[in-house]
């Protein structure tokens, strides 16, 4: 339990302490200071008086007027300056009062002090002298007020003090709080040391204490919410970990759908679906760049027969290699797609018509010269091959490709037939595209294209 002691209580029991302390060593040098004084004014007084009467008797041994006279006058000086002689008288030889003072000095009071002081040469004479029953009281209270000047003084030098100190002392005692209460850090509570001047009171203790208790309990706080947030922290790694593998798997999962959303199952070059969506793209980006722009459709040459003749899942095999084939002879120039049933599509992005019709006349001959399967089957193919004119639209681009298929199987199959047009441009002239065209065709970008897997990559595993 800490003492219930207020600061202002402290000092002035520590004051009062000095000031009693001080009190009474200034009375104790005060009283022997007097005695002293006594001491000497008495021996004082008596030499005086014992050189004064010899002086006199002296001088005029008969005289005993001029004695009296002098003695007279001694007494002038004795009551003026001093006091610790309450009489005196001087006695003649038959014992009686010769001289005495005051007049009225009662000679049994001084019975107990006599002073024998001299005998004179003709006749005897006794000095009796009476002092002060006390004395010392006396020569107190003469010097009292002086004394209690001195203490009055003194307290109030005291008091000045301990304003001084007190105002000093609660401003230093306040300000030191107010350093140990800023020195209260709620982000690392540590409990404060007290070490300043006002550490040693009780109230300032309890404020402590109280501030202690509420910053320990701020750590405890602390700590607990430190380790729930690291809890927290870790939990939710531990989530986010989980969910960026399991997003992971997402993707992967999403590209295989991608691949095979947009591949065809059999052959494994682009099927129809992905590649209405390329031609398109391939067609406008043709446009934007003002670049050629060449599609080849491929028809195997009486497949029927090579079903019929070897079976369907031959056929089947067939159709992939001849895929594999076509994918190959293209290779990075083009894009292969499995237009239907045993037709398939080229597109051939800056191949002009003449270019075009090369690229085709060697697929056809590199198919022709193929053995498919164990039994060494050959197909033909017919090729048609159009060029995108700069006034046509995909579609009709499609139609002149299929028509010049259409005739390749006319006149013979096993062959490649050019769609020429009457305005048949290598490039495109940006004068004839219509207004705003290019706003539209400018919002795709080639990247995605560029982006595409190749089915050539696809074949060669
Ligand atoms: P042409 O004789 O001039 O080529 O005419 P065409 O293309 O119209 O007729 P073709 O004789 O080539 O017959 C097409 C056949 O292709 C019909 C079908 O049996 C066969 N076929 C289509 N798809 C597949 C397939 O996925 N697998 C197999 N094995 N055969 C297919
Ligand atoms: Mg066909
Ligand atoms: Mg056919």
């Amino acid at each position: 339990m800490l003492p219930q002691r207020s600061a202002v209580q402290f000092i002035l029991t520590k004051v009062l302490a000095c000031y009693l302390a001080v009190t009474g060593f200034v009375l104790c040098v005060f009283i022997t200071w007097s005695y002293q004084q006594y001491q000497e004014n008495r021996q004082h007084v008596v030499q005086q008086l014992r050189s004064s009467v010899e002086t006199v008797i002296e001088q005029t041994p008969d005289n005993i007027d001029q004695l009296l006279a002098s003695l007279t006058l001694g007494t002038q000086f004795f009551s003026r300056d001093f006091a610790s002689v309450e009489s005196f008288a001087l006695l003649g030889e038959d014992g009686s009062i010769v001289f005495s003072w005051p007049n009225q000095a009662q000679l049994e009071a001084t019975d107990s002090s006599l002073f024998q002081l001299l005998a004179i040469q003709n006749s005897s004479f006794t000095l009796a002298l009476a002092f002060p029953k006390w004395p010392l009281y006396q020569v107190v209270v003469n010097n009292l007020p002086a004394a209690m000047g001195i203490l009055l003084l003194q307290f109030v030098l005291l008091l000045a003090v301990l304003a001084v100190v007190i105002k000093r002392g609660v401003r230093s005692g306040f300000e030191g709080f107010m350093r140990e209460l800023s020195l209260v850090c709620l982000e690392r509570p540590t409990p404060l040391q007290a070490h300043s001047f006002p550490g040693q009171f009780g109230e300032y203790r309890q404020i402590l204490d109280g501030i202690n208790r509420v910053i320990l309990s701020l750590a405890k706080s602390r700590e607990e919410f430190s380790n729930i947030n690291k809890s927290l922290e870790n939990h939710i790694k531990a989530k986010t970990a989980a969910l960026e593998e399991r997003n992971q798997e997402l993707v992967d999962l999403n590209q295989q759908l991608s691949v095979i959303a947009n591949t065809d199952a059999l052959t494994q070059v682009y099927n129809r679906t992905r590649f209405d969506v390329l031609f398109l793209e391939y067609v406008m980006l043709a446009r934007r760049r003002v670049t050629p722009l060449s599609l080849l459709l491929v028809d195997l040459d009486d497949f029927k027969k090579v079903n019929d003749r070897f079976g369907h899942q031959t056929g089947d095999l067939v159709l992939k290699h001849a895929a594999q084939v076509i994918q190959k002879e293209v290779g990075e120039e083009g894009v292969v797609a499995r237009w239907g049933g045993e037709e398939f599509a080229v597109l051939l992005p800056y191949f002009d018509l003449h270019s075009a019709e090369r690229k085709a006349e060697s697929l056809r001959a590199v198919l022709a010269e193929a053995h498919f399967e164990e039994q060494s089957i050959r197909v033909t193919t017919s090729i048609g091959v159009a060029q995108l004119s700069s006034i046509e639209t995909g579609p009709e681009l499609l139609k002149r490709a299929d028509d010049a298929l259409y005739d390749a199987k006319g006149s013979g199959r096993n062959r490649v037939i050019i769609a020429y047009v009457e305005e048949s441009h290598a490039q495109l002239d940006s004068d004839s595209l219509m207004e705003g065209e290019f706003i539209e065709v400018f919002d795709v970008e080639p990247v995605p294209i560029q982006d595409e897997p190749k089915a050539s990559q696809k074949h060669s595993s």
